[in-house]
């Protein structure tokens, strides 16, 4: 009974979404329910037609002449100012390539440099150095391991705090905070203004980490004072496999941005050969070395698929799916076996659902996976969900509840 009104509640909200459609740009399977985008999001069917142009003719073809002519060498900016329309940022501020750890470190190092400048403290009569780095305390591991080194070069010693704190933590020692703007096992949702405000006024910087917000809910890093932020672009924008992430420097402090990793692509004159380093202006300073253009222009190619995609629309139905998801679990799954982790306040949830279920949950989430409903384990006991407002279904909702119900029922026996 309850299955047929869950069913029928599903269809009709599919039948009601405004983004149904964008479902047929990606190449999914249809036998399987595919709820870990979150980690790994699917092909639009644009990347690889794209891909075989650019290996067939740019690469093929047009050879070392494509830096040129098929605008290579300036795609880390151009690449960037799409990102950066999807997570609030005005052109000019965004540059691709690298990964999210590779541009933790080139944030991380850039902020704590910024604030040893002239008269920015530790000389005589002047405040003291700032020397602490705080990293939210969930973190993502690696975002952790590279600020401790981070820490390490610059004298700086390294606190963990949980990511609600940060803004009471931060003090006249704080010289940045890093903080997943969501987390990653939780899908708790941080206050990204709140805390960003907090720091500033404590003289402190923040780092944000975008990997599990941007593509799944607007972000307005201009509007919201961010000063850095870095994501990656293979989670909620599909840019495949080890995609270029991303890096954001707020154009005020662009030309403070004294990068850890002065590679010759951030050089004024790259081609000049100089043996000294001047940087260039502007976004081009975040780069390193020579660019990863056939992933670059892969992700270029997935990200055809946000034209004329509202966030605000993404969010609604992001929101919509983890609450239906939330209500189907409630009803199929036996009392008791599984208590959510993710808040119930959308002010507060990412985009994803993480079920607490005890010993045995990466059994469950294996026989999950055999019976088509993908989704993934996080030691020691979360089942993770992650839903892709532009190809998760309702109904895709409905049957990875029902399925989870199936197997906690089976396993109790
Ligand atoms: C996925 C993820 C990363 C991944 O970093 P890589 O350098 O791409 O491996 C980093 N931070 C967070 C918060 C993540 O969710």
């Amino acid at each position: 009974m309850s299955e047929a009104v869950r069913a029928g509640e599903a269809a009709a909200l599919d039948a009601a979404d405004g983004l149904a459609a964008k479902r047929a740009e990606f190449d999914l399977d249809d036998a399987v329910v595919y709820l870990d985008g979150n980690s790994l999001g699917a092909p639009p069917r644009g990347v690889a037609g794209r891909l075989a142009d650019v290996v067939g003719r740019e690469w093929g073809r047009l050879g070392i002449r494509s830096w040129e002519e098929s605008g290579w060498w300036t795609a880390p900016e151009r690449v960037g100012d799409r990102l950066g329309r999807l997570v609030g940022a005005a052109p000019g501020q965004v540059v691709a390539g690298d990964s999210t750890s590779v541009n933790v470190f080139k944030a991380v190092v850039a902020a704590i440099r910024m604030t040893r400048g002239a008269g920015e403290g530790g000389g005589e009569g002047e405040a003291p150095l700032r020397d602490e780095v705080l990293v939210d305390a969930a973190t993502f591991p690696t975002d952790g391991y590279i600020a401790s080194s981070a820490a390490r070069m610059t004298g700086c010693r390294i606190r963990a705090v949980d990511a609600a704190d940060m803004a009471r933590e931060a003090g006249p020692r704080t010289a940045v905070a890093l903080v997943n703007h969501v987390d990653y096992r939780t899908g708790r949702l941080h206050d990204l203004p709140g805390t960003t405000a907090a720091l500033r006024a404590a003289g402190a910087r923040t780092v944000w980490d975008l990997c599990h917000s941007a593509g799944a809910l607007p972000v307005r890093l201009d509007a919201d004072g961010a000063d850095f932020a870095v994501g990656c672009t293979y989670k909620y924008l599909n840019g495949g496999p080890g995609a270029p992430a991303f890096l954001y420097v707020r154009r005020a402090l662009q030309d403070r941005f004294d990068s850890p990793l002065p590679g010759w692509n951030s050089h004024a004159d790259p081609f000049a050969m100089d043996p000294a380093y001047a940087p260039a202006g502007g976004a081009v300073r975040g780069r390193v070395g020579t660019p990863e253009i056939l992933s670059l222009l892969a992700l270029d190619a997935a990200l055809d698929v946000w034209d004329g995609v509202d966030l605000a629309a993404v969010r609604a139905k992001s929101l919509a799916l983890t609450d239906f998801f939330l209500r189907c679990v409630e009803a199929y799954v036996p009392q008791g076996g599984v208590e959510s982790v993710t808040p119930r306040a959308h002010g507060e949830r990412g985009s994803q659902v993480s079920l607490r279920y005890g010993p045995g949950a990466g059994e469950v989430m294996a026989e999950l996976i055999r019976r088509g409903v993908v989704g993934d384990f996080r030691r020691p006991d979360v089942l993770r969900f992650g839903f892709t407002p532009l190809y998760t279904r309702f109904a895709d909702a409905e049957r990875a509840a029902r399925v989870l119900g199936e197997v906690v029922a089976e396993a109790r026996r």
